[in-house]
């Protein structure tokens, strides 16, 4: 099965990483790839990268090769995100929400969840660590988007009616640091909906260091469990977590695939988990 698209890291400085959910410092290997490794933290069961690149070194991936990976992809990503807004009953949740009905997409590639949900009438901002990816969204579907990182974006407090991330806090060196970031600019009571892949899934064990997500640009590899902890933990009420997706299409017949994924999704094995949350009130 191939894995998804990783950038062919330069010359980079490494350095050895405490854990980044509860900063615990002991460890057990958990998958050796080729040219990196992840590790489980024994205090809290959380699966990252040690070592892992040193910042600086590492958004130097996401340039000119990844804008042609997420511009090649868009419209599969675009269908996927809006299966998963759909799945936590996304129109209906937002409703009533007031005027201006903001929505920051972070991690936004080129822009076209951000384009559709402009359609619609809301107010969206984008932010992509990708220079390339920025400007071509701007430019090509008037949509706006940070160059950077959330934090370097700067957004005033309580900016966004909805927050969006998916497939990105994987790629994030301090998970807590970012949440905290976007609990601060989100407005109290509104949503956030996240997609990562998933760890525990049944791809992820039956597949271990051939699992399309164990690639260098991961930096930790969460589970219904581990995500669930640190959303709670950094003032996110957990409205719905659900796994997605069992088998990859081709990997087996159809007729075997489709109870598969249906146990999956129930069990909680599924290879994609997502979360639907709301900024806690005092
Ligand atoms: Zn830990």
């Amino acid at each position: 099965m191939p894995k998804t698209y990783s950038s062919v890291p330069g010359v980079e400085r490494f350095q050895t990483t405490p854990c980044p959910l509860c900063g615990a410092l002991t460890r057990s290997a958990f998958l050796s790839c080729d040219g990196f490794a992840f590790v489980r933290c024994r205090e809290c069961s959380a699966v990252y990268q040690n070592p892992s690149p040193v910042f600086e070194d590492l958004r130097k991936r996401y340039g000119e090769g990844y804008f042609g990976y997420e511009h090649e992809n868009e419209l599969n990503f675009f269908h996927l995100m809006e299966l998963g807004l759909k799945d936590v009953d996304f129109d209906r949740r937002t409703a009533g929400f007031v005027e201006p009905r903001t929505f920051l997409d972070i991690g936004c590639a080129t822009g076209m969840l951000l384009e559709s949900m402009q359609r619609k009438g809301w107010v969206v901002k984008g932010v992509d660590i990708c220079p390339e990816s920025a400007e071509y969204g701007r430019r090509h579907r008037g949509v706006d988007i940070f160059p950077g990182t959330l934090h370097e974006a700067g957004f005033p407090d309580a900016s966004f009616s909805v927050i969006h991330f998916s497939h990105l806090i994987e790629h994030v060196p301090d998970p807590r640091g970012f949440l905290a970031e976007v609990l601060r600019v989100l407005k109290p009571g509104g949503l956030a909906v996240i997609t990562t892949p998933n760890v525990d899934g049944f791809q992820a064990r039956l597949f271990k260091t051939g699992w399309r997500s164990a690639i260098a640009d991961h930096l930790v590899l969460f589970s219904r469990r581990t995500l669930g902890r640190v959303l709670g933990e950094s003032g996110f009420q957990v409205l719905k977590a659900v796994t997605w997706g069992g088998l990859a299409v081709g990997t087996v017949p159809l007729l075997i695939k489709k109870p598969v994924d249906r146990l999956a999704k129930k069990l909680g094995f599924g290879d994609v988990v997502l979360f639907l949350t709301e900024k806690r009130t005092a």
